[in-house]
Formats: C-alpha cells, sequence, structure tokens
C-alpha cells in the first residue's frame, strides 16, 4: 500500500446517461484533480478496490444493478477505511425501489441535488478527498504502529531467546576461560620446572668445573708426595724417618681417594663397581666413623653371617657411610644410639624390580624428620643447617645408590629417629674382583728403557727417580711434542704418558707412538675417575691411576713389559 500512488487519489465518475461524466471531469480536472470515467457499475466497482480517492455517482446509474459486489467491498474495507461516495441525486429521489437502501449500503455518501452547479461539486469532491486523505494517514498510522509493534515483538521474542540461552553461554564462556587458564597456569609451571632444571644444571656444572680443576691439580701434588714417600721407604735406613714417611703415604692414600671422589662428583661419572664385603666395608670406616662421632655415640656395627658381598664402589661407599654417621651425629646432639645393619633382603615392590640385594640401614634416635622434610633431603644443596651444611651428603648417598643399580630411602618419625637404607644388588660370581695393590714392591725382574711423557714437573721429577730408583733407565719429555721427538731419537721399551695435558693429549701420543712403533708397550697414567672411557680410548695400554704408589707404578710397569713378553711369544 503505497500513500503517495496517484491511484489513491484519482476522483471516479459514474453518469452513464448523457455527457454528465465527461462535463463534470472536465471541471474538476481544471481544477487539478485526476478524474477518471466509469462506463460500467462492474468497472466502478473493480476501479475502487484497485484504490481511488473518491467516486462520484449518479443516483439513477444505482437503478437496476447488483450492488452485492460493492457491498461485500465496502463491508470488507480495512478498520481505517470509510469510502467516500457523492451521490447526484434525481429530481425524484425514491422514486425508485431501493434506492434509498442502496445509498445506506454505500455508507459515507455526500448527497448532491440536481441541478448541480460546478463550485458545489468543486467543494464536496475537495471535501471528499480530504475525508479519504485523513482516512490515508490514519492507515500510515496505523501500518507504523503495527511495525512498530511487530519489531517490538520481535525484539522481545530475541531478549526472551537471549535469556535462555544467556545462563548456558555464561557456563560456556567460563569454561573456556578456566581451560585457556588451565593451560595458561601450566606452561608457566613447565617453564619454571625448566628453569628450575636449567639453573640446577648450570650449577652442577660451575660446581664441577671448579671441583674437577682442583682435583686434578691436587691430584698431581699428592702423587708428587707419595713417590718420593716411597722413595723414602725404599732408600732410608732410618726407621724413625721411615715409619713417618709410612703415615704420610697413608695420608696421601686417603687423599687420593677423596680427590677421586671429587673427580667422580665433577664429571659425574659411572661408577668403579666391583665385588664388594660389606664386613670389610665396615672395618674400614669404623674408626673414621668413630672419631666423627665423638663420645657420645657409640656406633654398633652388624653383618649378617649369610650376608653376600655388593656390587659397588667401595670408596663412594665409604663416603655414603660417613655422610650418614655425620647426618646421625647432628640430628643427636645430646648423644643417642647409631646402628649399622647389613643383610640380604627383598625390597618392597616399587622400590626396585625384584632380584637379590642387600639393605644396609643406618638407624639413629635423634630428632627424626616431618614427610615433607623427607621428601627434600635427596636434593642435592638441600639443608637445613644453613652455612654449617652443604646439602650433599644425602644426594651423594642417593647418586650412589642409583647408579650402583640399587636404591636409597629414608624411614624417619619426628622424635623417634631415622632410617637411611641403601639397597644393592649382590654381586654374582666373582667376575669383577681385582687384586687388592700390593703392600710391598716387587722384585724387579728386568730393567727397561722407558719414556716418560708428563707435563707436571714435579710429578715427572718424581717418577723419574721412583723408576731409576727401581733399577730403570728414563728418559723425559714435558709434552707430546717433546715426547715423540725422544720416541723419533731412540726407540724405549716402554712409554709411561699422562693423559691430561696441555696440547697433544696422552690417548693421541699413544696413537702416534703406536703407528710408529707397534707393538710397543705402554702405560697411560690418570686421574680422572672414568676409568672405563679412557680404557676404550687407549686400547691395549695399561691404566695407572693417580695419585699411585711406588708399588703400583712398578706393578703396572711390570705389567705392561710382560703384555708384550707374551705378546711376541705368539
Ligand atoms: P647437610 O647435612 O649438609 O645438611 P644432607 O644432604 O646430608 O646435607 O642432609 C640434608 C638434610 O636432611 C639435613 O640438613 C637435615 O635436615 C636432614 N637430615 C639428614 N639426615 C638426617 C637425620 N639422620 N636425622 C634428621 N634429619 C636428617
Ligand atoms: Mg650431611
Amino acid at each position: 500500500m503505497n500513500p503517495h500512488s496517484p491511484r489513491d487519489e484519482r476522483i471516479l465518475v459514474f453518469a452513464p446517461h448523457g455527457r454528465d461524466a465527461e462535463v463534470m471531469a472536465g471541471v474538476l480536472r481544471r481544477d487539478g484533480l485526476a478524474c477518471e470515467t466509469v462506463d460500467g457499475f462492474g468497472r466502478l466497482v473493480a476501479a475502487i478496490g484497485e484504490g481511488a480517492g473518491a467516486a462520484i455517482v449518479a443516483e439513477e446509474a444505482l437503478h437496476d444493478v447488483d450492488s452485492a459486489g460493492l457491498r461485500t467491498w465496502l463491508e470488507r474495507q480495512e478498520a481505517w477505511s470509510d469510502f467516500p461516495f457523492i451521490v447526484l441525486l434525481g429530481k425524484a429521489l425514491g422514486q425508485q425501489s431501493g434506492t434509498r437502501e442502496r445509498l445506506g449500503d454505500l455508507g459515507n455518501v455526500i448527497l448532491l441535488e440536481r441541478p448541480l452547479n460546478a463550485q458545489t461539486l468543486r467543494s464536496a469532491t475537495v471535501s471528499a478527498l480530504r475525508t479519504r486523505r485523513r482516512q490515508y494517514q490514519a492507515r500510515d498510522v496505523l501500518a507504523d504502529r503495527e511495525r512498530t509493534a511487530a519489531n517490538l515483538h520481535q525484539s522481545r521474542q530475541e531478549l526472551v531467546a537471549l535469556n535462555e540461552t544467556l545462563e548456558s553461554r555464561i557456563d560456556e564462556r567460563t569454561r573456556a576461560l578456566a581451560q585457556a587458564n588451565d593451560r595458561l597456569m601450566n606452561e608457566i609451571i613447565e617453564r619454571e620446572r625448566v628453569q628450575q632444571a636449567m639453573a640446577q644444571y648450570q650449577k652442577m656444572e660451575a660446581v664441577g668445573r671448579l671441583t674437577g680443576g682442583i682435583a686434578h691439580d691436587f691430584n698431581n701434588l699428592l702423587n708428587v708426595v707419595q713417590g718420593s714417600m716411597d722413595l723414602i721407604l725404599l732408600m732410608s735406613k732410618d726407621e724413625v724417618a721411615k715409619g713417618r714417611a709410612e703415615i704420610a703415604r697413608k695420608a696421601c692414600q686417603r687423599g687420593g681417594k677423596l680427590t677421586r671422589q671429587l673427580l667422580a662428583f665433577a664429571r659425574n661419572q659411572s661408577l668403579d663397581l666391583r665385588q664388594t664385603d660389606i664386613g670389610v666395608l665396615f672395618d674400614g670406616v669404623r674408626e673414621l666413623v668413630s672419631t666423627s662421632l665423638g663420645s657420645r655415640i657409640r656406633p654398633r656395627f652388624e653383618v649378617a653371617g649369610d650376608c653376600p658381598p655388593v656390587l659397588a664402589d667401595a670408596n663412594q661407599m665409604e663416603m655414603a657411610l660417613l655422610n650418614l654417621a655425620i647426618n646421625a651425629r647432628d640430628a643427636m646432639p645430646e648423644g643417642g644410639e647409631l646402628v649399622f645393619v647389613a643383610a640380604c633382603d627383598q625390597p618392597s615392590p616399587g622400590l626396585l624390580p625384584p632380584g637379590d640385594y642387600v639393605r644396609i640401614a643406618v638407624t639413629d634416635s635423634g630428632e627424626g624428620m616431618a614427610p615433607e622434610l623427607v621428601a627434600k633431603v635427596f636434593e642435592p644443596f638441600f639443608t637445613t643447617k644453613g652455612v654449617k651444611g652443604t646439602g650433599l651428603g644425602l644426594s651423594q648417598v642417593y647418586g650412589m645408590a642409583q647408579q650402583s643399580g640399587g636404591a636409597a630411602r629414608i624411614l624417619s618419625e619426628p622424635g623417634v629417629g631415622t632410617t637411611v637404607e641403601i639397597w644393592l644388588r649382590t654381586a654374582s660370581g666373582i667376575e669383577d674382583a681385582e687384586p687388592a695393590p700390593p703392600a710391598h714392591l716387587p722384585a724387579v725382574r728386568q730393567a727397561a728403557r722407558i719414556l716418560i711423557v708428563e707435563d707436571d714437573d714435579f710429578v715427572r721429577e718424581s717418577m723419574v727417580s721412583s723408576l731409576e730408583a727401581l733399577g730403570h733407565t728414563v728418559r723425559q719429555a714435558p709434552d707430546g711434542e717433546a715426547g715423540l721427538r725422544a720416541l723419533h731419537a731412540e726407540r724405549p721399551d716402554l712409554l709411561i704418558t699422562d693423559y691430561l695435558m696441555p696440547g697433544m693429549t696422552g690417548a693421541e701420543l699413544m696413537q702416534r707412538t703406536r703407528a710408529m712403533f707397534p707393538g710397543l708397550p705402554m702405560i697411560i697414567a690418570t686421574g680422572y675417575a672414568d676409568m672405563k672411557a679412557i680404557e676404550q680410548v687407549i686400547g691395549d695400554g695399561v691404566v695407572l691411576r693417580k695419585p699411585f704408589q711406588l708399588a703400583e707404578l712398578a706393578v703396572s710397569v711390570g705389567q705392561a713389559l710382560d703384555r708384550t713378553r707374551q705378546d711376541c711369544a705368539h
């Protein structure tokens, strides 16, 4: 329904007799009104239906027509519409039967009597059209109102739908946010964990390098002291001096053990696992433990009669037992009980895979630890002792047990005491047994020409005098290059070289020597704890662990010379 449609403004003129219609239309057109004449009642009804402003109808034209169609249309008009008719009356209104009723049916009617003057027609028409225009306005207002109502309805429905889904959408959004938050938290935790692990790794690296450097130099010094003591023992006739030298030599041995542990820690290397008897181990630490515990604590050592030997690095085990004893002492400032027990046992599931194990338990009656503490104390550098603690004692115990194929565990109750368990695998067979270093110098079976390559002057001099004291002819070189030159000058019977030297390493020198003189016996001396790795590099050479006793040097020299002799015999 277009309010500006020209059709809605047109005036329909229905006066079928004579020229009335044309005349009237002419008058109105001159006034600027849109006029259309229609030539039949049917046509009139159809035109009204199509849209018009008003209709001018001659009364006589309504005689003898079937007005049902018009009536129906008028009845069905919309609420705003009351279509205006102007009826031109004949001289004798109501002469025809039913004309009055018919006029009443029309509803909104202006009656004009004939004869008609132009002015009357004009003002009646304009008035009818004005009425019709007001109806159009009402129509537009209604349409507007309907549109608004429809919009309102739609908005209301949207609001209802929104309300209905709001809760589920809030839930959904909350869930999504929670998930995002979880992801973020996990990432933060993971990043912190990685950073902590990184920091821990760097700390261990730094400590390791520092320790390694010190231990290496210290090892060389010990070597010199020990070599000199060996010489005094060999040559001196003064029994008192020899006694002192023997004590110094033992101290060097202990120092050597210590530096080897430091090196092992520094380089995080594989342990020297060998068949170890717990009884012997306990005997070895008994005195040291007693001394470090003080007089208020009397340690007891108990080894089950059927306790088999275990696979362990004896030095590391000694250190572990000492660490545990010192921890127990710290936990019992007023004194108390400390028991070392070893027996064959079955580990509880989860601790270790099934197998044959020995359980070594160190139990004190000290202050004990709360469960939260137990969870942390194996960590390196964890201590509750402030500057007095290192936090490395239990981490050494833990690392050593793990690397030995065993495990470590703490059982503790605050106020009652603590048991630290070390579980170790039993040694199967005697495959790993190693002869103990000889306490006395073996007889020198054959004097040999020996070349020593060693960068440390002290160590080199000490080795030279030791070997000369054993009756060998010795030449020396301070590095690999000089060593090669000496080899070119004359083939020795044996090459002894240090492993770690500036420039060419001992391993490289051995390779080049082997190319020059295949089968030449060689000994490599090293303070490094990772013997297996070195053994791989140097092939069939003999490894001599620093610091060594003169007797050990003599044995290694004998072994190296023997090995070649056997090779030659084959
Ligand atoms: P440190 O002894 O240098 O503190 P450890 O690694 O040996 O480092 O021990 C870590 C911590 O474990 C100690 O600071 C102490 O709190 C606790 N701890 C260790 N052994 C015992 C024990 N036998 N009784 C009670 N607490 C102990
Ligand atoms: Mg400790």
